[in-house]
């Protein structure tokens, strides 16, 4: 039976890339979908073909870069997730009050989705674009527990106080308010990782689907290297923590005098007379068509980003990794521990250290026999048409 889902995610690539070839598939199916999301990332759910409602929601900009979770920051973000939650769900219980969709299919970090399902009295999935959780694994307490200090996690009391904030907003809309921390999974659980990649995936039970990475069909997006001769490698820091002009710099120290040609994607943030002058066998953009590119590079100067982590197994590339904050930290030390490449610091690598660790990672035999094995676990995990059979399955 045609069903009606409405999607809901936040505002920023990372999030809504991995769903759109999911849309892709139900509205292929006959389904009909809305997507409700923030101006900022509404022209790729547009090109889907779903119906949209524009939501007022916009990410802020945190502020100050670096690893570390200050004080500041953490309250920005906090204040974001509860005005987020007064502004969005009025407009989604105006627009559903009347003529509910079937199901939600939300991210875990917009949280008025599992409110507004259940204030409407039907099933929520979540949509799952990192590590999950579950009650005996929790990332951000897991990572807490190990290096709280090292990777500048919130402290628990700033975590706490969100929480219990939330909570108060459930209660004036007359909902639960889900958990940020630990908090009780949804029924269905589409995860856009394979098992293998996620931590702890032991403990994770027939509630959660490891689909892997929806790529859709960007890897076929139009894209040649320059210079056919020249080994390709690929930089980028992703969509969000991408403001670091002196790393930029950094790269072109490294890599100016070949043999690597270098297509370096710099972000929409910076402003490009502050990485200086670029040589020749630099292609220098503020985006490039990411998992194209991936298909003829040898190696992934990447912020591990889990998008970009997933793009770059999905092409068998190999990742050195410099993340920008403590998500990006777990992700590379994962993308380590099963070879497929090496992690840097990025606030202390040198020029000389980033060069040696590329021309060593993108040879490395080990490294190429790993990636070549999660390659095909990536490929095999059932994708956009697996997570509609789930969802399918679920709603009935
Ligand atoms: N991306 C892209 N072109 C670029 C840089 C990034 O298409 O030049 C895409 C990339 O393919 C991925 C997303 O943006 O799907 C980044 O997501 P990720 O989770 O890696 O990092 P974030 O941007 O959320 O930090």
């Amino acid at each position: 039976m045609k069903k009606h889902f409405l999607f809901t995610s936040v505002p920023a690539f990372g999030h809504v890339n991995p769903t759109l070839a999911l849309v892709t598939e139900l509205l292929d199916r006959g389904h009909r979908v809305t997507y409700a999301v923030g101006t900022d990332a509404i022209e790729p759910v547009r090109a889907t073909g779903a119906e949209v409602i524009e939501l007022p929601t916009k990410i802020p900009e945190v502020g100050g870069r670096g690893q570390h979770f200050t004080p500041e920051r953490m309250r920005t973000m906090a204040e974001f997730f509860v005005d987020d939650v007064r502004k969005c769900l009025p407009v989604l219980l105006a627009h559903f009050s009347d003529a509910p969709p079937d199901a939600v299919c939300s991210d875990g970090m917009t949280t008025y989705g599992r409110m507004l399902a259940e204030k409407l009295g039907i099933p929520a999935i979540a949509l799952v674009p990192n590590f999950a959780g579950n009650e005996k694994f929790d990332l951000r307490t897991a990572v807490m527990a190990e290096h709280a200090q090292a990777v500048g996690f919130p402290p628990p009391e700033a975590l706490h106080q969100l929480e219990s904030e939330l909570s108060e907003l459930g209660a004036e809309f007359g909902v639960e308010a889900p958990s940020f921390i630990g908090g009780a999974p949804a029924a269905l659980n589409l995860v856009f990782l394979p098992e293998e990649f996620q931590l702890e995936h032991e403990t994770f039970d027939e509630r959660f689907r490891f689909i892997g990475p929806l790529l859709g069909d960007r890897a076929n997006e139009p894209y040649s290297p320059a210079d056919p001769q020249r080994p390709l490698l690929f930089i980028s820091l992703g969509t969000a923590f991408n403001e670091r002009p002196e790393f930029y710099r950094l790269c072109i120290e490294a890599f100016a005098d070949g043999p690597w040609q270098v297509a370096m994607s710099v972000g929409s943030r910076i402003d490009l007379a502050d990485i200086g002058e670029i040589p020749p066998t630099f292609d220098v953009r503020r985006s490039f068509p990411q998992p194209a590119v991936l298909r003829h590079a040898e190696a992934f100067v990447s912020h591990a980003g889990m998008n970009s982590t997933m793009e770059s197994l999905h092409a068998g590339v190999p990742l050195i990794a410099v993340p920008q904050m403590p998500e990006q930290s777990a992700n590379a030390a994962r993308a380590e521990e099963l070879g497929l490449g090496t992690a840097l610091d990025s606030e202390t690598v040198t020029a000389a250290e980033l060069r040696e660790a590329v021309d060593r990672v993108a040879v490395d035999p080990s490294v190429r026999t790993n990636l070549a094995r999660l390659r095909d676990v990536v490929r095999s995990s059932g994708g956009a048409p697996a997570g509609a059979d789930a969802i399918e399955a679920f709603v009935g």
